[in-house]
C-alpha cells in the first residue's frame, strides 16, 4: 500500500515518521509523489512556495478544476497518516478513474501543500497561506528553522522552488480528506466525518493581581488572594463551554503563581485561556461573556485583572453545497456518517478563502495524532477515498444544479 511505502521515508523506530518540511526527506517524498502522479498520466506544476499540483486533464480544459490534496510533511514525532492520507487518497481517485476509463468535464488536481505542520518553519499552513494571500512570498522565504536555515534556501536546495505564481487558484471545489485527529468518530464507530468547518479560537493571557502576604499570620478575611478571583473565573468559563455543547471549548493550559512560594499568598496569578467555537457569532458571545466574568470576579474579590489577547483565528465555515455533496456521497455508499467540526487547523482553512472548500474525516485510533502511534484502518481509509471520489465526480461533471 502506498501509505506504507511513503511512510518508509523518514520512518522512526517507533513506527511513525519524521519528515519535516523542506528537509531532504520531504524532497524524497515529493519526488515519489511526482513519480506516481506522472505514472497516472498527470502533468505537474510547482509554484513559488513549492506547492505541487498534479493535474488530470478534463474534457473542458477551460473549466475551473476540482482540487483535492493535503500535505506530505510531518511533525518531528509524527504519524503515517496526517496529511499523507489526503494526498494519496487524491491520487487514488485519479487512478480509479483511469482504470475505469472515466473522463470528467472538469480537470482534477491533487495538491501537495508546503509546510503544513509548521514545526520546522513557523507558522503552520504556510504554503496554502501564501496562495490565499494571508502571507506574502518574502515572508515565507525568510522563515528560519532553529539552525538558522531559511525556507527559501531550503526550498531551492530540495529542488521545489517552482515558477507558477503562488496566488489564489480558480477552482470549482477543493476537497481535503484527512484523519480526524480527535476521538469522536472512533468512539462512536462512525466511518465518515462530514466536516462543516474549522473552529475559531482566541488565546488570552490573564494577570490577576492581589497582595502577597504571609501564609501564617494573615487571616483569611484580610487577604487579597488572586486565587479567589480565579476560582470564579474557572467555574464560570467552564459553565459557558458546557452550555455551548457540543462544540464550545475552554482550556486553562497554564497557570503561574508569583512569587510561587508554598508559604506565601501569591501577589499575582498569570494564566492562559484558550476559547474555541466553530460559529463566528457564538465565539464572540463566549469571549464577551468571558471578559465580563473576569471583570466581575475580580471586582468581588478586590483583585486587579488584566486581559491580553495573544492570538485570534476566526472560524472557517465550509461551503454548504460541498458539505451536502460529501454527506450524499457517504449515504449513497451506505457508510455511516455524521456532521463534525475540525478542532485542528488544515490547509483547507486557507483554501476556503479563495475557493469553495470542504473536508472529509475518517477515524484514527483513539483520536491520537501528531504521534508516532497514529493509526487508521484500511477499511476506513478506503471508505474516505471512495467518498472523495464520488464528491469530486459530482462536481467535476456538474451532475447537480449549476453552482
Ligand atoms: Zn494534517
Amino acid at each position: 500500500m502506498r501509505l506504507q511505502e511513503m511512510a518508509t521515508i523518514g520512518a522512526t523506530p517507533n513506527g511513525g515518521c519524521n519528515r519535516q518540511a523542506l528537509s531532504e526527506l520531504d524532497g524524497e517524498a515529493r519526488d515519489l509523489f511526482v513519480r506516481w502522479a506522472k505514472e497516472a498520466g498527470c502533468t505537474i506544476a510547482v509554484d513559488q512556495v513549492g506547492n505541487i499540483f498534479a493535474r488530470r486533464q478534463g474534457a473542458d480544459p477551460g473549466a475551473e478544476p476540482v482540487m483535492t490534496g493535503s500535505h506530505l510533511d510531518t511533525q518531528v514525532t509524527g504519524g503515517k497518516f496526517d496529511g499523507v492520507y489526503g494526498v494519496l487518497a487524491g491520487l487514488e481517485v485519479l487512478e480509479t478513474l483511469n482504470d475505469a476509463k472515466v473522463a470528467t468535464r472538469r480537470s482534477l488536481e491533487v495538491a501537495v501543500w508546503t509546510n503544513e505542520e509548521g514545526c520546522r518553519f513557523a507558522p503552520a499552513m504556510l504554503g496554502s497561506g501564501v496562495v490565499a494571500g494571508t502571507y506574502d512570498l518574502e515572508f515565507a522565504y525568510s522563515r528560519q528553522d532553529k539552525d538558522g536555515l531559511t525556507f527559501g534556501d531550503e526550498l531551492r536546495r530540495i529542488g521545489y522552488l517552482g515558477e507558477l505564481a503562488a496566488e489564489p487558484r480558480k477552482c470549482a471545489a477543493i476537497f481535503e480528506a484527512h484523519i480526524e485527529q480527535g476521538p469522536i468518530l472512533d468512539r462512536e464507530g462512525t466511518t465518515i466525518g462530514v466536516v462543516e468547518g474549522i473552529q475559531g479560537a482566541y488565546w488570552f493571557d490573564v494577570t490577576l493581581t492581589g497582595a502577597s502576604a504571609h501564609a501564617g499570620p494573615t487571616p483569611m478575611h484580610m487577604r487579597r488572594d488572586p486565587w479567589r478571583a480565579l476560582i470564579g473565573i474557572v467555574e464560570g468559563t467552564f459553565a459557558l463551554a458546557d452550555a455551548g455543547v457540543p462544540w464550545a471549548r475552554a482550556t486553562f493550559g497554564d497557570v503561574k503563581a508569583i512569587p510561587g512560594a508554598r508559604n506565601t499568598v501569591p501577589e499575582k496569578l498569570v494564566l492562559s485561556i484558550d476559547i474555541r467555537h466553530p460559529d463566528p457569532e457564538e465565539l464572540e458571545v463566549m469571549v464577551s461573556d468571558l471578559r465580563r466574568l473576569i471583570a466581575e470576579s475580580a471586582t468581588v474579590h478586590q483583585i486587579d485583572a488584566q486581559v491580553e489577547q495573544i492570538w485570534h483565528m476566526p472560524p472557517t465555515v465550509f461551503d454548504p453545497f460541498l458539505v451536502s455533496e460529501i454527506a450524499e456521497s457517504a449515504a449513497s455508499l451506505g457508510l455511516s456518517a455524521r456532521e463534525i467540526i475540525s478542532g485542528a487547523g488544515h490547509d483547507s482553512l486557507h483554501t476556503a478563502k479563495f475557493a469553495p472548500t470542504a473536508m472529509i474525516f475518517v477515524p484514527c485510533a483513539e483520536g491520537v495524532s501528531h504521534n508516532e502511534s497514529e493509526a487508521a484502518s484500511p477499511e476506513d481509509l478506503a471508505a474516505g477515498a471512495n467518498v472523495l471520489l464520488h464528491a469530486m465526480l459530482a462536481v467535476a461533471n456538474d451532475k447537480k444544479e449549476e453552482r
